[in-house]
């Protein structure tokens, strides 16, 4: 692609944030957006990492129960997770770390903890115990926390911001199971055609017409083990500290914000069908698309026009 071709395409991708990530961008100044996106990643992935020793979230973790200064980025994000397990009842829990190492989500080690380990390492979550005031945060000794649930979708943010000030106007981020689009249309004129992840396989199930937004899903397909017959998901229930069984399968959140809907489509996820059209109900700035076990579709109003299935199943919209 060259600078000046206004119907140029370019793309690049890196591995970060455990995740192949797809960076497209269209007309000109393609090639130095891609750049300063990957860049943005990458400088996030530094702050954010929970496993990198010299990530900012490292050092909170292992800083026992001293006060630690943490940069305005990081403090913001943490803050706005704390909003988000206020919205969500609990839903979306940063301090669970602990307990996903044990489960070996962290690491790959899988093996199912017993009900007293899962109760002593319960004891050390509870995000009310974080202290975070300005650019300070102290954790009580033996907390850890993690912004897996939402560093993709805030880093999308922010990679996207980085696609602009280099002058992109049309682009398309996949980060995973996380799209976020910038300009309204595609070079053509028409919607952005995002599709929805089967999740038992490797094809999509649906389709959907966006606009500049962030189509993010979180589903137990991701990453999981089995183990005598039963299946382990890596996103976790805070208040059982075991994979969340819900009755859902897939939960999609549509809005504007990445780092939003990241955190909601974690929490969806979490709530289930009947707790997640409640916080929809109340939030009223998110659409949303959740395959239930039986694999038939709930969405919402807000997008029942962009939305096709592309399977035979039941769908009800709310
Ligand atoms: P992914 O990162 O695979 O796209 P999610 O955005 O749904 O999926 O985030 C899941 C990750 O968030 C887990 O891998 C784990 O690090 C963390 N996590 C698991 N359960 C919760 C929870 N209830 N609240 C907050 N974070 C969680
Ligand atoms: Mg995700
Ligand atoms: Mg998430």
């Amino acid at each position: 692609s060259t600078a000046a071709d206004p119907n140029a395409k370019s793309s690049g991708s890196i591995f970060a944030m455990d995740t192949y990530i797809t960076v497209t961008a269209y007309g000109e100044n393609g090639d130095a957006g891609i750049s300063a996106a990957k860049d943005e990643i990458s400088r996030l992935e530094k702050m954010w990492s929970v496993t990198d020793e010299n990530s900012e979230i490292y050092a909170v973790d292992h800083a026992g129960s001293a006060e630690m200064s943490i940069s305005d980025e990081t403090a913001e994000l943490i803050e706005f997770a704390l909003d988000m397990h206020e919205r969500t009842g609990g839903a979306l829990d940063i301090s669970l770390y602990p307990v996903l190492c044990a489960w070996g989500f962290t690491t790959g080690e899988y093996r199912v903890p017993d009900d007293d380990e899962i109760a002593g390492l319960l004891a050390r979550t509870g995000v009310g115990k974080i202290k975070l005031s300005g650019n300070n945060i102290t954790l009580p000794d033996g907390m850890e926390i993690d912004l897996g649930a939402v560093a993709k979708g805030c880093a999308g943010d922010k990679a996207a911001a980085a696609l602009k000030e280099s002058g992109v106007e049309c682009a398309l981020l996949d980060l995973g199971g996380n799209i976020q689009t910038v300009g309204e249309t595609k070079p053509d004129g028409k919607k952005w055609k995002i599709g929805i992840r089967d999740p038992y396989g490797e094809g999509s199930v649906a389709t959907l017409e966006i606009g500049e937004s962030a189509v993010i899903t979180s589903g137990g397909y991701e990453r999981y083990f089995e183990e005598d017959g039963v299946v382990y998901k890596h996103i976790l229930d805070p208040k059982t500290g075991r994979p969340a069984e819900s009755g859902l399968v897939s939960a999609t959140a549509i809005g504007k914000e990445g780092r939003y809907c990241d955190s909601l489509s974690t929490s969806l996820y979490v709530l289930g069908a009947e707790g997640a059209e409640k916080l929809w109900r109340e939030s009223e700035d998110f659409d949303m698309v959740l395959i239930a076990e039986d694999g038939s579709f709930i969405i919402t109003e807000g997008i029942e026009d962009s939305f096709a299935l592309t399977v035979p199943a039941e769908m009800k919209v709310l």
